[in-house]
């Protein structure tokens, strides 16, 4: 039988939160038959999409390309290569930011959802292991201008592109980096906060941001074990002021059109930004890498679209480190009946993964059904202390 957690979804270290706990998937996963639990997620999904497209769209959403890292599609589509052969054996993921404004019972507030701090993520042994390391031990710097600089800084260019940074991308808004509220991200695979929320004697880049996190998700990178170490940036979390950190204990409203909610499998602490947009309820995490990996049946890659009619499976996991591979399965299926149909592409769900598969013309013969790209809806708000002119004396 389900059992309802008591309303204590959230807490704060040290400040209280205004967010309001959702109920919605309280018990879903209780049953210890699969099936039941999928069905019964399934279930609740629609109906919090319901519930979600009858509510106005957040103010602002915007999606921002940071950076293309190099990635291997034996992870990207966990299990269906491994009775082929692969014959592109890494594709390109696209990391994005989102900058997300809603109104919340305390005005309006800016959210940044996976905002990498790109530099620092290098140090990620997965990352070091995968290029940087090649990368370190040829001559020169990156940005020298010395013959093996410039060739170093070319390389680094055509495996891992980088965009315009974080601040950069608030800049083009005309935000400033103490316009953000929050900070958030599905989870913390190769993520450095220490810039962003200050530690160790640094500034914090946005001096008034909280990372919103689900409380297993931070208490799980305080004690990893080697196979998830490899994708936690050594140190990223150390030191920061734990009343900068809100701890989550379960899925929550922040505010109009605009929830956070428990998606674990790719981590056991995962959770996935869901907006209601002009464009439908559009659902955020790297559970998947793309929208491949939420309809393979419809995939034009022949072996995902193959595997998943042969298996009959509906998703297809990104299965880095597969720290829970039903689970994950679940929450895929959840996540896309959370979406819905793209208004793009109506054979794909809403499913604006946060690392998004997109073909790159270094790495040949992969390409993804469909792209959303740079996604743009609604207005920036400009905070009010941004906006406020110092009164003359
Ligand atoms: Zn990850």
């Amino acid at each position: 039988m389900a059992t309802r957690k008591s309303a204590r979804a959230v807490r704060a270290t040290k400040h209280d939160t205004p967010f309001t706990p959702i109920e919605t998937f309280y018990g879903a996963r209780s049953s210890s038959v699969p099936l039941t639990r999928l069905e019964e997620v399934r279930k609740r999904s629609r109906a919090f999409r319901d519930e979600l497209m009858a509510e106005s769209p957040v103010l602002f959403y915007k999606t921002c390309e940071l950076v293309r890292v190099p990635y291997p599609v034996r992870f990207a589509f966990a299990n269906v290569y491994t009775q082929l052969p692969v014959t592109t054996p890494v594709l390109h993921i696209v990391n994005r930011l989102y900058v997300v404004q809603f109104a919340s019972s305390d005005g309006v507030k800016t959210l940044l959802f996976s905002p990498s701090d790109v530099l620092a993520n290098a140090e990620t042994r997965y990352f070091k292991r995968l290029g940087a390391g090649r990368l370190a031990k040829m001559e020169g710097k990156v940005g020298e201008m010395s013959p093996e600089g410039l060739i170093k800084t070319a390389a680094q260019k055509l495996v891992a592109p980088q965009g315009p940074t974080v601040v950069e991308w608030l800049a083009k808004l005309g935000l400033t980096p103490a316009d953000v509220d929050y900070l958030s991200y599905d989870h913390l695979h190769t993520q450095d906060l220490r810039n962003w929320l200050g530690a160790e004697r640094r500034q914090a880049v946005f001096p008034n941001a909280r990372l919103l996190i689900m409380r297993e998700e931070w208490e799980s990178a305080q004690g990893l074990i080697p196979s998830q170490a490899d994708w936690y940036c050594p140190n990223g979390t150390r030191g920061l002021d734990p009343s900068k950190v809100v701890l989550l204990d379960g899925d929550v409203k922040l505010g109009a059109g605009l929830a956070l909610i428990r998606t674990p499998g790719h981590t056991r602490g995962n959770h996935s930004l869901v907006a209601r947009t002009p464009e439908g309820v559009m659902v955020s995490s790297e559970n998947g890498v793309g929208v491949d990996n939420y309809a393979p049946q419809h995939s034009r890659i022949n072996a995902v679209r193959r595997y998943a009619q042969n298996l009959g499976v509906e998703v297809v996991l990104n299965g880095n480190t597969q720290e829970s591979s039903v689970d994950q399965y679940i929450s895929m299926v959840q996540e896309k009946e959370m979406a819905g149909p793209s208004a793009r592409c109506a054979e794909f769900p809403n499913t604006v993964t946060s690392s998004e598969f997109t073909a790159w013309w270094l790495f040949r013969g992969m390409t993804p059904s469909f792209n959303f790209g740079d996604l743009e809806f609604g207005a920036v708000q400009k905070p009010a202390r941004a906006t406020t002119p110092a009164r003359a004396a």
